[in-house]
């Protein structure tokens, strides 16, 4: 990675998870990066990458004193690295829809880029009816009082995470 991560985010390009070890007890835990983002958003704290590193507690005396680092994947194991290629591709498709998403209201998106995330997804989903749908409300929902895709994009993301994708904290 170029320079130090900013956020828990940041960490997604090398790492797979965040362990906490106590300097005082000597317990170690090891932590899901999705899981460390979504629980701290759930609870409003910082993802900042310096927040977590001082605000991580011992899971075991509750310590304060913990060492927290990111601990990277290992590059050796071609099936987990397929793994990661994969969720890569899936979750950079949602960001282009959540992106298409937001300006849907206002402006076309009925673009390439759009058309090229909706085919991305289809391999994740049993059908490709909500690509439809959320392609044809991109086409007809300009200048309506809300966001006529956003709906369409829920529903996608409900799809991916019950399926069990590693959908980033984000989208969900
Ligand atoms: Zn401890």
């Amino acid at each position: 990675m170029v320079g130090l991560p900013k956020t828990l985010q940041d960490l997604r390009r090398v790492e797979g998870a965040v362990r906490v070890t106590c300097r005082a007890c000597k317990a170690v835990k090891q932590h899901d990066l999705e899981e460390l983002i979504l629980d701290r958003r759930s609870r409003r704290l910082s993802t900042e990458w310096e927040a977590v590193r001082h605000t991580m507690m011992c899971h075991e005396c509750g310590g304060k004193d913990t060492r927290v680092n990111g601990v990277p994947f290992s590059q050796s194991d071609p099936e987990r690295r397929a793994i990661r290629s994969r969720a890569l591709l899936m979750n950079l498709a949602l960001a282009v829809l959540d992106d298409a998403s937001r300006r849907a209201r206002d402006e076309d998106v009925c673009v390439p880029a759009t058309r090229l995330a909706l085919r991305v997804l289809r391999p994740y989903l049993p059908d490709r009816e909500l690509l439809v749908t959320f392609w044809t409300e991109a086409a007809t929902g300009r200048g309506k009082p809300y966001a006529p895709t956003l709906q369409a994009m829920r529903w996608i993301v409900t799809k991916l995470v019950d399926a069990g994708h590693p959908v980033w904290a984000e989208f969900r």
